[in-house]
């Protein structure tokens, strides 16, 4: 049996937080782990996301190079700096209007 005692509080607001899905990423060691679909708890007040115990365990897990890939994918990597300096370049070309 499920009660409302057993529904986790968010730690920033108190509201409960309700089941969901979303997108884990992570960076170790340089390399980019994404895990698409991660069983979470969100907050509806605040927004703030939760992973469970299981769920936080297997994830560390998994960035440990503890599960094979479903897919690679191309992951564009960015100096703020520099992304900043190009960034600038690019509006003062671009004649869009
Ligand atoms: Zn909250």
């Amino acid at each position: 049996m499920t009660s409302v005692e057993d529904q986790q509080r968010c730690p920033m607001c108190g509201a409960g937080l309700e089941q969901t899905a979303t997108d884990f990423l992570a960076q170790v060691k340089g390399r980019v782990f994404v895990v698409n679909e991660v069983p979470a708890l969100e907050c509806p007040h605040c927004g703030h996301v939760d992973f469970s115990q299981e769920v936080a365990r297997t994830l560390e897990l998994i960035v440990a190079g503890g599960a094979a890939p479903s897919r690679r994918t191309e992951a564009l990597v960015y100096s703020w700096s520099e992304a900043l300096a190009s960034s600038q370049k690019v509006s003062k070309t671009g004649h869009a209007h």
